[in-house]
């Protein structure tokens, strides 16, 4: 009875989930009032509707957004997602995000995030090119080098971000590879951008695995989500020894105890659907996937995927999260309680901003690593914060997200009171 009363009044509203993140993590260290206030808010959110002639002819008017929710730091930088669930809370809370992700793998930024209703799955290349364009536009009064630096997210990917580049300079009329990251390295990305955010999610699982002391070779894994960061998030753990036994997508969810075989995944992925491959390995109801008994789960979609209502049938030892906000506040003290140790997304999947930072930095500098250099870069930058991270857990005996969310308040706080904010 209880708990239905709680499941009743849970939030799933993301931007009030974040508020409460920062409220929690702001007890711990007795923040100032005023620092919590500020940081409860985004700075600016720019509400942009434009016009785009579809491939019939006819002309659909789009809208979109992009908050910016604190620059104490630095410019803010973050990803534009395409997806038609997008809301301006929704932007504004993964801005929020944005901006804690960054203070945790010390970038000099603050948080940003941009989103635009539509969905790309049933848009021609031509019409999600002429989005991107205007969505650019639109907003490139706002964005700039050293203003808000935008990136790949959800349905977004480097072809998208060389539009927006292209578009962007053009409107400058110079070229201006570092307004955006996440583009072909053949006009400016960085080598090993695309593969970052799972490969900054492996490196903490990693250690995340040596703490609870368990060995990566034949852990089991199940991923939910097979877009860039899900995707390759598997074969990195397959190349390690895990098993991945089940994975899924927007339209269904495979699960072999024996694990699954990736390439036939991937290759359904790419020609078909993965619901194609052997239906015996079919899960009826896809959330099982997050209910698995496995050593590692992997959220790799959208936010509020662990609830109330799921939380306690959880099995994994680990939840690493590679998408933004999969887990509901609620949802994570019964994670806690059950001893489940869950490496947050503003750790977990930060090494997509990190990269994005050496991209920004290449640009600047006009000079290019190999992926060598990006990705021991990127190893020492994750391992460093997921220290960081966990002896912080330790110390105060709190969750990994709660520590996660004070490496990086003091950082924000710190800069904010040097800038004579409060
Ligand atoms: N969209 C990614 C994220 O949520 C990457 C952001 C970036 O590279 O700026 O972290």
């Amino acid at each position: 009875m209880k708990t239905q009363q709680t499941e009743a009044v849970e939030s799933l509203n993301p931007f009030q989930i974040v508020q409460t993140q920062i409220e929690n993590a702001a007890k711990i260290i007795g923040l100032d009032r005023e620092i919590v206030e500020i940081l409860k808010k985004p700075k600016r959110v720019m509400t942009v509707s434009f016009p785009v002639r579809m491939d019939d002819g006819s002309i659909q008017v789009f809208e979109g957004y992009r908050s910016q929710h604190n620059d104490a730091i630095g410019p803010t930088k973050g990803g534009i997602r395409f997806h038609p669930d997008v809301t301006r809370d929704e932007v504004i809370a993964l801005s929020m995000w944005m901006t804690f992700k960054c203070g945790v793998v010390n970038l000099p930024y603050g948080g940003g995030k941009g989103g635009v209703i539509c969905d790309p799955r049933t848009m021609s290349k031509g019409e999600i090119e002429r989005v991107s364009r205007r969505f650019i536009e639109a907003i490139s009064d706002i964005v700039g080098p050293d203003k808000d630096i935008p990136a790949p997210d959800v349905y977004t990917n480097p072809q998208i971000m060389g539009w927006m580049m292209d578009t962007y300079s053009r409107i400058k009329g110079a070229f201006n590879p570092g307004v955006i990251t996440g583009k072909p390295p053949i006009i400016g990305g960085s080598k090993g951008r695309n593969e970052a955010t799972a490969r900054g999610c492996v490196f903490t699982i990693a250690e995340a695995m040596k703490d609870i002391g368990k060995e990566l070779e034949g852990a089991t894994v199940a991923i939910q989500g097979f877009g860039n960061a899900g995707r390759v998030a598997a074969d990195l753990l397959a190349e390690q020894g895990c098993k991945i036994v089940a994975v899924s997508d927007s339209k269904g969810a495979l699960y072999n105890p024996d694990g699954l075989d990736l390439d036939d995944v991937k290759e359904l992925k790419d020609t078909s659907a993965i619901l194609n491959y052997d239906s015996s390995f079919h899960l009826k109801n896809p959330d099982e996937l997050l209910e698995l008994d496995v050593d590692i789960l992997v959220p790799a979609a959208l936010e509020n995927v662990i609830t109330l209502k799921n939380a306690h049938r959880v099995k994994a030892n680990i939840i690493a999260e590679a998408a933004n906000g999969p887990t509901t506040p609620d949802a994570d003290k019964i994670l806690y309680e059950k001893g489940i140790l869950v490496i947050p997304d503003i750790l977990a999947n930060a090494g997509g901003v990190t990269v994005s930072y050496f991209e920004w930095v290449q640009n600047l500098m006009n000079y290019y690593w190999s992926e060598e250099e990006v990705n021991e870069k990127l190893k020492s930058a994750m391992e460093t914060s997921y220290h960081a991270v966990s002896n912080l857990a330790q110390k105060y005996s709190i969750d990994f997200r709660t520590a996660a969310y004070v490496v990086s308040l003091k950082r924000i706080a710190e800069a904010m009171k040097a800038r004579g904010w409060v």
